[in-house]
């Protein structure tokens, strides 16, 4: 099993060593040919105006939405998440994603005070709650009808899925709890 970890920018470490004490080889990707021979792609938190931006310059873009498109397991977290989504608010009007859920986010949409908080979810699949980091998190304002809700936090989405694109507004990787990127990698 391989999961490629989108190494661009933000922090792609954290899921490189959560996915390696499970097991699953985690090379970094950077360019097109680091996508060679993939199972999975976890699209990292960090800034999503900057990733969108080293996408193109890395020629990444257009292979990775290929790979995606054809069906490659992808797990999007917070600026991962709104690389995912199909309809960005507050975004730069250049920026570029991969349009593989049917959703609204709103980008730092959880507002000044709540920049940085942390939750405890129910999530579906999942017997105990998740202990949820969320960092100047995008805001799922709209789900498409054929869109998985996983989990919410105030009745707002935070954790979606649509086919092999699984997305959530929050970072699991920087907590202890491996559940969902057990549940990520089972699901390959
Ligand atoms: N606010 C960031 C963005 O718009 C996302 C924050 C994060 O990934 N922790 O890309």
């Amino acid at each position: 099993m391989k999961v490629g970890v989108l190494a661009l920018q933000g922090a792609f470490a954290a899921h490189q060593s959560r996915l390696a004490s499970l097991d699953v080889a985690a090379p970094a990707v950077r360019v097109p040919a680091d996508l060679d021979g993939l199972d999975g792609v976890v699209l990292p938190g960090g800034e999503s105006t900057t990733m969108s931006r080293l996408l193109i310059t890395s020629g990444l873009h257009e292979p990775l939405r290929a790979a995606i498109n054809a069906g490659l397991a992808t797990f999007g977290t917070c600026a991962g998440m709104i690389l995912c989504a199909t309809d960005v608010h507050d975004g730069r009007a250049d920026q570029v994603g991969f349009d593989q859920i049917d959703m609204t986010v709103q980008r730092n949409g959880y507002g000044r005070q709540l920049d940085s908080f942390e939750a405890d979810l129910d999530v579906a699949g999942l017997d105990a709650p998740f202990h949820a980091v969320f960092i100047r998190a995008p805001l799922v304002e709209r789900a498409g009808d054929d869109v998985e809700v996983l989990a919410r936090h105030e009745g707002r989405p935070v954790l979606l899925r649509d086919r092999r694109c699984t997305v959530a507004a929050f970072h699991p990787e920087l907590t202890d709890d491996a559940r969902l990127h057990e549940q990520f990698v089972a699901a390959i």
